[in-house]
């Protein structure tokens, strides 16, 4: 618990260690990292809204952070990757699955597990960080979502860990740099009944990617299925484009038209880690609001995960050494691991998904059961395999000529 300090104007205030504000993937295993590391915690989540997600995950997140059967709705036994001329390309995964999670009951285990392990809950809107006279944060926020409950409840913290997700409010009034600007990809799905039929146009263990530029003109649309129910979805970055018309075609192409719809719903994805993630005195930031989203696939889960486990162990040496440099290292282990892997992806969507020409090329590319094998692992384990050497130069190869061709005029 909290320890409560009179500041000068003698009004007690909850103090605690560390405050985590959101309670996505990010800050729910922040959270439960600090109250295991003996840390006083607060979970403040605002309540009231399911997070809008494929909810898929790779096996590396369900080992790491000790996730449940319970909670797969789904296990994922093949890719299907989808050409703009509609050549289908299948990806079985050997031996393994990527499991597909309903966010609304993921999260909400996330939360109630970091509670278990000791964090304080609270349900409430983040409205401002402020200074106390000794110039310790205190963050303002509304509790919630009883309504009647208007008051701004006030609570100070020796560190704050911003996991509000996309275009955080934490972040930009902690005033970490570039958190005003983050460049995201905006993405929106439906949720359908998913068809009790299966065929061609739907496997229950299968998830398709679209690479057309008719449903997105620069990233991809998507059919996830989650048992009962199945995430149709696609992204883009351009402004103009009609991302519910594209949801609207996809699934007229795939007779999920007249599946029953259970809820609309979009949201931004950050697509470039933020140069800086802490303030240098209090305030790290981590997952979506620190931008770490892998680009060309969006996913984020496991990284968000990641990176609240990150930041909750440079909180806590932060806290243990009365040194706010040591906040810095989160943002340098996680690039030390991922920074190759990000900047590969980022080059891939910008090369690979800005014509239907290259798009076309690029599902031809995963019929290659080398770039299949390399891409399942990677996704997967989170680490690029020395397994197959030859494989990553088989690909290299056949990479260029597929380069080469594509820069050739057809
Ligand atoms: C349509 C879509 C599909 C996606 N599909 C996948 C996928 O299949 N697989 C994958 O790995 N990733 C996917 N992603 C990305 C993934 O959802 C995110 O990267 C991930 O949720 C990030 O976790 P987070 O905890 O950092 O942020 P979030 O999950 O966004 O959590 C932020 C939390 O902060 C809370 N919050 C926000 N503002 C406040 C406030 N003012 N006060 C209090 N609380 C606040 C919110 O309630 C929320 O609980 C998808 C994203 C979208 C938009």
């Amino acid at each position: 618990m909290g320890q409560t300090i009179r500041t000068p104007e003698e009004r007690p205030l909850e103090t605690y260690d560390a405050i985590v504000v959101g309670g996505g993937p990010c800050g729910a295993t922040a959270a439960s990292e600090l109250a295991r590391a003996g840390r006083s915690v607060l979970l403040l989540d605002r309540a009231g809204r399911i997070k809008p997600c494929g909810g898929a995950v790779p096996p590396r997140l369900i080992r790491d952070f000790q996730i449940p059967n319970h909670l797969l709705k789904a296990r994922i036994t093949k890719a299907r990757m989808i050409s703009p001329t509609d050549k289908a390309v299948d990806m079985p995964i050997e031996g393994g699955y990527v499991g597909m999670v309903d966010r609304c009951e993921f999260d909400e285990w996330l939360r109630e597990r970091a509670a278990r392990d000791g964090a304080v809950r609270k349900t409430g809107s983040f409205e401002r960080l402020e200074r106390d006279a000794e110039g310790t944060a205190v963050i303002c926020y509304r509790p919630g979502p009883a309504p009647g409950a208007k008051e701004e409840h006030r609570v100070r913290a020796r560190m704050v860990i911003a996991a509000d997700g996309a275009r955080s409010q934490v972040a930009k009034q902690a005033g970490i740099p570039g958190a005003e600007s983050v460049p995201c990809v905006f993405a929106y799905h439906e949720i359908v009944q998913s068809p009790r039929s299966q065929g061609e146009a739907f496997e229950a263990d299968r998830c398709d990617v679209y690479y057309q530029g008719k449903l997105s003109p620069d990233f991809y649309a998507w059919v996830f299925p989650h048992g009962e129910s199945t995430s149709v979805g696609v992204g883009s970055a351009n402004k103009g484009f009609s991302l519910r018309g594209a949801v609207g075609a996809l699934r007229g192409a795939t007779g999920m038209d007249a599946s029953a719809t259970i809820r609309r719903e979009g949201a931004p994805i950050p697509l470039k880690p933020l140069k800086r993630w802490d303030n240098g005195r209090d305030v790290l930031t981590a997952g979506d609001a620190a931008g770490i989203v892998a680009p060309a696939s969006g996913e984020g889960i496991y990284y968000a995960m990641l990176g609240g486990q990150l930041a909750a162990e440079a909180v806590d040496k932060a806290l243990a050494t009365a040194n706010p440099k040591v906040l810095a290292s989160a943002r340098k282990r996680f690039m030390r691991e991922h920074g190759r892997v990000f900047w590969v992806l980022g080059m891939m969507q910008k090369f690979w998904y800005c014509s239907d020409r290259r798009r076309e090329r690029f599902v031809k590319i995963c019929e290659d059961p080398d770039v299949q094998y390399l891409t399942w692992q990677a996704y997967m384990e989170k680490k690029l395999v020395r397994a197959r050497p030859m494989a990553h130069v088989r690909i290299f190869l056949k990479d260029m000529a597929h380069l080469l061709r594509v820069a050739s005029p057809s």
